[in-house]
């Protein structure tokens, strides 16, 4: 699964620079350019790990960090001027769990993240690779399906959904974890879509789409990838 981070940052060029450049270390990045579209954000992405710089328009960075402690885990970096010692200080008793000084090393910045996320139990972003189930090879980075060799048309949806099942192998994923993982949020619950998105996998990756033997149901629970 890939780690959804939430960037508070007002200054657009670094803003943009860590967005790509996180992105790159193969994080799901949302954005926000000042203290109340970054906590709204976060209510509506609830991202594994905030990045939020202490000097924002609105409110003030440390507000927001105390904002999001009172109702949540989720880990904080806070960003802060290398000068300002008490601003760090005082982000960290806000309840931030980690701090980088400006200007940001895109490199040690993602090294912390890495940190922090294996702290929290959270699974790093899965190195781009090649795994093969039955006739199907799956090119992750290259975004290629193959099937008999054959390259296969999925669509971006589909093709998540073939790389979260084909992440965890012989294990079931539920519905809700299927929507969250791929969807990136909690679509209403509504199991439909996962289930409407099996189907059309199956009819592209399954040699008897009517007897599934790569995805199969899990009755009442979900689905789940078999591998051999
Ligand atoms: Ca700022």
């Amino acid at each position: 699964m890939l780690a959804r981070l939430l960037l508070i940052e007002d200054e657009a060029e670094i803003r943009t620079m860590l967005k790509l450049s996180l992105e790159d270390e193969g994080y799901v990045v949302h954005e926000a350019a000042d203290g109340r579209s970054g906590l709204a954000l976060f209510h509506e992405h609830q991202p594994d790990l905030v990045l939020l710089d202490l000097r924002l328009p609105d409110i003030r960075g440390l507000d927001v960090c105390r904002e999001l402690r009172r109702e949540s885990i989720v880990p904080i970096i806070v960003v802060t001027a290398q000068t300002d010692t008490h601003d760090l200080v005082a982000g960290l008793e806000a309840g931030a769990d980690d701090y980088v000084t400006k200007p940001v090393v895109p490199k040690a910045l993602a090294a912390r993240i890495r940190a922090l996320l294996r702290r929290v139990g959270m699974q790093e972003p899965a190195a781009p690779s090649t795994s093969a189930f039955g006739n199907i090879e799956l090119r992750e980075a290259e975004a290629v399906v193959l099937r008999r060799g054959q390259p296969l048309e999925l669509t971006k949806t589909e093709f998540r959904l073939l790389c979260e099942l084909a992440a965890q192998p012989n294990i079931v994923l539920s519905r809700d974890q299927l929507l969250e993982k791929v969807w990136g949020y909690d679509y209403l619950g509504d199991s439909r879509l996962v289930d409407a998105h099996v189907h059309r996998l199956r009819n592209k990756v399954e040699e008897d789409p009517q007897r599934p033997r790569l995805i199969v149901t899990v009755r009442g629970i979900g689905y789940k990838l078999i591998k051999t």
